[in-house]
């Protein structure tokens, strides 16, 4: 798999694959990272890639040919990406379609944004990671990357770990406790200490149903309807 990321600041981008399970990934030859920068393809005598609004308004938005430019020299077959404010909320199951993928382009939008007409030519996916607005589409892409990343076959090294996580399921995922069992005088569930599996997994079950409940009740309705349907 490939990830192009259209930026003016790749440095932003790289030093989050020179560490930990991407570094290993990329060194497996799992995924490989690219970069193109617009500004590299600004026909403007000063490199320039943004203009004031057409109609007006505040700030400066991404001028649209330095990103035709750059998105024109993309392959047949790239899925190209926008990270907008605007876009329908990035989720686990995106990561996990967007995983099959052979090459992902995702574009990151700097000042107030980027003009449309770039955005209704390219996109295949416009995604929001959150509803907050960020000085920049590069942490954006960086989110959604590293959550495709950890779908992709054989990049993490324990394959239950994706089974049992957050978002698999409606459910979240229950507590977990490393060692040591008592710590500061503070236990753990004595159920867990007692190595009956089956009595551990309905265990976690329950406190996965609190925990949503408490954090995320949308989550939990989602659940007692799927399991409703499974009876
Ligand atoms: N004026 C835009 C608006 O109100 O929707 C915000 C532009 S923001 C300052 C600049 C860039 O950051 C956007 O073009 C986008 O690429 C990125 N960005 C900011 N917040 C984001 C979010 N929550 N999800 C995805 N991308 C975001």
């Amino acid at each position: 798999m490939r990830f192009t990321y259209v930026t003016l600041f790749s440095n932003l981008i790289e030093g989050y694959f020179q560490d930990s399970i991407l570094k290993r990934a990329i060194e497996s030859g799992k995924f490989e990272v690219a970069y193109l920068n617009p500004r590299d393809y600004s026909a403007s005598k000063h490199s320039k890639v943004d203009d004031t609004a057409v109609g007006g308004g505040a700030g400066m938005v991404m001028t649209p040919q330095p990103l035709f430019d750059a998105l024109n020299t993309l392959e047949e077959g790239a899925y190209v990406i926008f990270a907008a404010p605007v876009g329908k909320q990035f989720t686990q199951n995106d990561a996990k379609r967007l995983a099959l993928k052979e090459h992902v382009v995702f574009v990151s939008g700097r000042y107030e944004g980027i003009d449309e007409r770039v955005i209704e030519s390219f996109a295949d996916e416009v995604f929001s990671i959150g509803d907050y607005v960020l000085t920049g589409g590069e942490l954006p892409s960086l989110v959604m990357s590293d959550a495709i990343v950890r779908n992709i076959d054989g990049v993490l090294g324990n394959s239950e770990s994706l089974e049992y996580e957050s978002f698999e399921t409606p459910l979240l995922e229950a507590p977990s406790f490393g060692k040591p069992a008592i710590y500061e005088q503070m236990g753990v569930p004595s159920e867990y200490l007692k190595g009956n599996h089956s009595k551990i997994l309905a265990l976690k079950l329950a406190m996965s149903e609190c925990k949503t409940k408490y954090f995320r009740p949308e989550q939990l309705l989602k659940h007692k309807i799927r399991t409703s349907y499974e009876k």
